[in-house]
C-alpha cells in the first residue's frame, strides 16, 4: 500500500514519504528525533567536535590562481571537502547521523553501498562510536569493489552480500530496508545522500550545511562579499545541497549544479516516484528508471534529490551538463595547475567553472566544491589513457 501520510518534507511538488506503513512508523520516529537534536545544544557541541577532532574541519576555501589564469574571469576559489579524513565529504553526514543513532539508542547501524565510498565512510563512523556496523552490498559491486570491501572489513564493519535481484545496490536497499523493519528497536539506517523519504533529505542537507556555513564566512574574509557563484556536482545531491545551504536565501548568489552527460537527471528527468520519494527521474519510454552509466561511481544514480528538483523547477538553481572530454581535461588541469588531483566527480565542477569563470571579469569570485579527493581514481584514469593509446 502506497499512500502520502503527511505534508512534511516536501520541497514544492518534490519529497514526501511513499512507503509501507510499517517503515512510515520507523521514519515518524525518526524524524520526531531528528527534530530534537538539531537543536539540542549538547548535541551539536559533540557534534562539532567529531568534525573539528576526527574529520579535521574547518577545511580551507583555497584561492586557486593557476586555474584562475588558466580559465580567465571570475577568482576561482576551492571549497576543500577531500581534505576531510576519509577524502571526501560524505564523513559529514555519517557522523552526525551516527551520532544521532547513538542519541536515540540504537547500537546497530546498517547501510547500503554501490561503490563502497559510503559504506567505507559509515564504517569509518561506526569504529570510531564504538557501533556494530552492516553494510549491505550487491553481490556484482562486491567482486568489483574488492578493495573497498576489505577496508571496510578492516574497520571492523560486516559486508553482507546481496544476491537478490541482480545483485546491484537497489537490491541492497530493498535488503536494508527489511532489515529496518525487522529491527526498528536496535537499529539506525544510515543513508548516504539527500535522497529518499523525508526525513533523510531534509537530515543529510542538515549534516552537509556545514560546508557552506564555513564557505561564507571564509569568502567575506577573503573577499569582503559574498561568491558571485557556488558550482557543485549532484549525485543524490548531498554534497551539492550542502554547499548551496547558506546561500539559498542570498538572491545575488548563482547556484549551479553540474551532472554528467550520462546521467542528466536534472537537465533531462520528468517528475516520477523512486524509492519512496517524488523527485526527478531519468525515465525509459516505459515509465521505469533508466539505466545510467557515469565513469564517475557516485554519480550513478536515476534520481536526484527532492530540493534539487525543486531548485530546478523553481528556477534558484540551474543545471548543466558536462561530458567525460571536458571532465577528464579538468581532471588533469587542477592536478598539473594547483597540485590537488581531485575525484572525477569533483572533476566535473571544476569542468564547469571552465565555461562559469569567463562570463565575469576578475572582480567576480566562483567557489568550486571539490567534493573528494582523487586518489581513489587514479587507477581508472590510468587505465583509460592506457587503453587509449
Ligand atoms: C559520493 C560522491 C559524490 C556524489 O554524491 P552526492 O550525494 O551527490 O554528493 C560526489 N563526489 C564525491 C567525491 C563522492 O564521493
Amino acid at each position: 500500500m502506497k499512500e502520502v501520510t503527511e505534508k512534511q518534507g516536501y520541497f514544492g511538488e518534490f519529497g514526501g514519504s511513499f512507503v509501507p506503513p510499517q517503515l512510515q512508523e520507523v521514519l515518524d520516529r525518526l524524524a520526531t528525533q531528528f527534530e530534537k537534536y538539531k537543536d539540542d545544544p549538547d548535541f551539536n557541541r559533540e557534534y562539532k567536535e567529531c568534525l573539528q577532532e576526527f574529520v579535521g574541519r574547518e577545511n580551507p576555501l583555497t584561492f586557486a590562481k593557476h586555474l584562475t589564469e588558466a580559465y580567465g574571469g571570475a577568482k576561482i576559489y576551492l571549497k576543500r571537502e577531500d581534505l576531510n579524513h576519509t577524502g571526501a565529504h560524505k564523513i559529514n553526514n555519517v557522523i552526525g547521523q551516527a551520532l544521532l543513532a547513538k542519541k536515540m539508542g540504537a547500537h546497530r547501524i546498517i547501510a547500503e553501498t554501490g561503490a563502497g565510498q559510503h559504506g567505507v565512510a559509515t564504517a569509518t563512523a561506526c569504529a570510531m562510536f564504538g557501533m556494530e556496523c552492516i553494510i549491505y552490498m550487491g553481490k556484482l559491486d562486491m567482486e568489483r569493489q574488492a578493495l573497498n570491501v576489505f577496508r571496510m572489513e578492516l574497520l571492523g564493519a560486516k559486508v553482507v552480500s546481496v544476491d537478490q535481484g541482480q545483485g546491484r545496490l537497489k537490491d541492497a536497499v530493498d535488503v536494508a530496508l527489511q532489515d529496518l523493519v525487522d529491527n526498528y528497536e536496535t537499529t539506525f539506517y544510515l543513508l548516504g545522500s539527500a535522497v529518499g523519504p523525508h526525513p533523510f533529505p531534509t537530515m543529510v542537507k542538515h549534516f552537509q550545511a556545514v560546508s557552506s556555513e564555513e564557505s561564507k564566512r571564509q569568502m567575506v574574509e577573503k573577499e569582503g562579499k559574498l561568491p558571485d557563484a557556488v558550482i557543485a556536482v549532484t549525485g543524490g545531491g548531498s554534497n551539492a545541497i550542502g554547499a548551496f545551504a547558506h546561500y539559498l536565501g542570498e538572491s545575488s548568489v548563482r547556484l549551479i549544479g553540474v551532472e554528467p552527460e550520462e546521467a542528466a537527471t536534472l537537465s533531462k528527468g520528468t517528475p516520477a516516484e523512486i524509492h519512496g520519494f517524488r523527485c526527478l527521474v531519468l525515465q525509459d519510454e516505459d515509465g521505469n528508471p533508466a539505466p545510467t552509466y557515469s565513469m564517475a561511481a557516485g554519480l550513478d544514480y536515476p534520481g536526484i534529490g527532492p530540493e534539487h528538483s525543486h531548485l530546478k523547477t523553481s528556477g534558484r538553481a540551474e543545471y548543466h551538463t558536462v561530458t567525460k572530454d571536458e571532465v577528464m581535461e579538468a581532471f588533469q588541469l587542477l592536478s598539473r595547475k594547483e597540485g590537488i588531483i581531485p575525484a572525477l566527480e569533483s572533476a566535473h565542477a571544476v569542468a564547469m567553472a571552465k565555461k562559469v569563470a569567463p562570463e565575469y571579469n576578475n572582480e567576480a569570485a566562483l567557489i568550486v566544491n571539490i567534493s573528494g579527493r582523487g586518489d581513489k581514481d587514479v587507477q581508472q584514469v590510468f587505465e583509460m589513457f592506457t587503453s587509449e593509446t
